[in-house]
């Protein structure tokens, strides 16, 4: 490792030297850079900074956090082009992809700086008949510090979705990017810092799954989590030890339904994008199609030539890049394999679609809802697509997973297709197109189940990262003296009266 990498890591003491990892270009393989593994005493090292940083940063109250994280967006604006080009190198999308990504995260950012004083300023509530006398007020303060543990599929949008929320309502941020994407999150510390060099309120460690279970153990206030499941399991019982809660944005199975009024020329262009973007490693892209019986074969015959044009590869021209998980190829091939065990047809490609690196795209029919390709999450480019009688048994068998992040249904009629998006069991529907909530940045954003708990983004993406304060302040003296030891009589009859009469009958 060299000195500059070890001068560049505030979390690390600069007389020792620390074990380091290396980032990969996923596209080859070969090394991209070489980052430190912060170890316990890192981790403390940056949240100890990072409480003094929070302590300034709450200071600065709301019009002064707008302020500078207004700057923090232009900043990263200005520069968007090059952080796309750090994506693009570390996860192998191509550039327009990850400058997309980019402008995504910019919203966010943008929306949760100008919103969080409406969302989260003290305010007068009312205090009820009963408590008459008081004047009661609810306010929302920051947590402190809060850890955020990033995934590397999306690994700007993704992590500033809670980085972007926690530091708008007051938080000072530890965050550990991914082993895959540690290049992003650095430069975003970078960004930080040339604004505010002596302010540490967004760190970045770098490290392994070792330095992510460190940072849970280090006392911050919440912990922000977005990864896999199983992943999520030994963060939560990490987190137990010391009561850290957590926020867990983790993986789906999201389902896609067609109606037989569907206009099946967009629901083509959006499965396929849905399904085949970013090598299907979106952990709310398009995973399982239902489609009703009397549009199936018109949708599948449209989607397989849409599908005949994608061509995966590693210059910015192809459509999507690398598996950058390598070892995720094994993944999506053991489930293709177990579809077509169990008898499913594979419309588009098969098993030998999957390469080392690259995935050639997949579509899977008649798929056997027991199948792995439609239980769990396969996070690669392929897509079943299965027959439904109607969009009541899409319904049905859409919410037959454990997973439930987001869904996506397609149909003329509107209001049918707000009514099933009331049925659907995922945090996020979108009618008429797919991942149209990801870009509000008004909406929250998480799921339930298998897919994790809490939110981000939003006015609960806020919340989530606050500490609710309620408050009440006497105005008179109640005219039934109740919260004493010395109740009268005629108080209690009174109250026995008020109590049958507001709500006994
Ligand atoms: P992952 O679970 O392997 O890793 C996520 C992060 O957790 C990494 O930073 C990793 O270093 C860290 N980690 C690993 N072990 C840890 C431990 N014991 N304690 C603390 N931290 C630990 O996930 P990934 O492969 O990076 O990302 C892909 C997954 O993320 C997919 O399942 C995808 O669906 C999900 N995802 C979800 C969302 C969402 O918002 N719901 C968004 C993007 C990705």
């Amino acid at each position: 490792m060299t000195r500059e990498l070890r001068d560049a890591t505030p979390g690390l003491a600069p007389d020792r030297a620390p074990e380091t990892f290396t980032s990969l270009n996923p596209r080859t393989g070969q090394v991209l850079a070489e980052y430190p593994v912060a170890d316990e005493a890192d981790v403390a090292g940056a949240v100890e900074r990072a409480r003094g940083a929070a302590r300034w940063w709450d200071a600065q109250g709301f019009r002064g956090r707008r302020d500078w994280l207004l700057e923090f967006k232009k900043a990263i604006a200005a520069d968007a082009e090059d952080l796309a080009r750090v994506v693009s190198a570390e996860t192998g999308k191509p550039h327009d992809d990850a400058l997309l990504e980019v402008m995504l995260a910019v919203e966010h950012l943008d929306w949760a700086a100008r919103n969080a004083k409406k969302v989260l300023r003290a305010r007068r509530v009312s205090p009820g008949l009963v408590s008459a006398n008081q004047s009661a007020t609810l306010g929302y303060h920051p947590l402190g510090v809060v850890g955020v543990i990033g995934p590397w599929n999306y690994p700007v949008y993704t992590p500033m979705g809670s980085i972007s929320y926690a530091l708008a309502a007051g938080n000072a941020i530890v965050f550990k990017p991914s082993e895959l994407t540690p290049g992003v999150g650095k430069w975003l510390e970078a960004r930080w810092n040339a604004l505010a060099p002596t302010q540490p309120v967004l760190q970045v460690i770098t490290g392994l799954g070792a330095t992510g279970a460190a940072l849970c153990r280090a006392g911050v206030d919440k912990i922000a989590f977005t990864g896999s499941g199983p992943t999520a399991r030994k963060v939560m019982a990490v987190c137990a030890e010391t009561l850290t809660p957590l926020v867990a944005e983790c993986g789906g199975k999201d389902a896609m339904l067609v109606a037989e009024d569907a206009d099946l020329d967009k629901a083509v262009e959006f499965a396929a994008f849905g399904a085949f973007g970013n090598a299907g490693q979106t952990c709310a892209g398009v995973e399982r199609i239902y489609v009703a019986e009397p549009v199936y074969q018109q949708f599948l015959d449209k989607l397989t030539s849409a599908v005949d044009r994608v061509r995966p590869g590693g210059t910015d021209a192809d459509t999507y890049g690398p598996m950058t998980l390598p070892r995720q190829a094994d993944v999506v091939r053991n489930h293709i394999a177990d579809a077509l065990d169990k008898g499913a047809r594979a419309v588009i490609g098969g098993i030998d679609s999957v390469h080392e690196r690259f995935v050639d795209p997949v579509i899977l029919t008649d798929v056997p809802e027991s199948s792995s390709a439609v239980c769990e999450e396969t996070f690669g480019p392929t897509v079943v697509v299965n027959r439904v009688r109607d969009l009541e048994e899409g319904i049905e068998r859409a919410n037959a997973t454990s997973y439930g992040l987001g869904a996506s249904v397609f149909t003329r009629n509107r209001s049918r297709g707000r009514d099933i998006a009331q049925r659907l069991r995922a945090g996020m529907v979108s009618v008429n197109s797919v991942l149209g909530f990801a870009g509000v940045p008004s909406l929250p954003f998480g799921g339930s189940g298998e897919s994790g708990f809490g939110r981000i983004h939003g006015a609960d993406g806020l919340r989530e990262f606050s500490r609710p304060k309620a408050v009440t302040v006497e105005r008179f003296s109640a005219p039934l003296k109740l919260m004493t030891l010395e109740r009268s009589v005629r108080d209690m009859r009174v109250s026995a009266w008020m109590l049958k009469t507001r709500h006994g009958r």
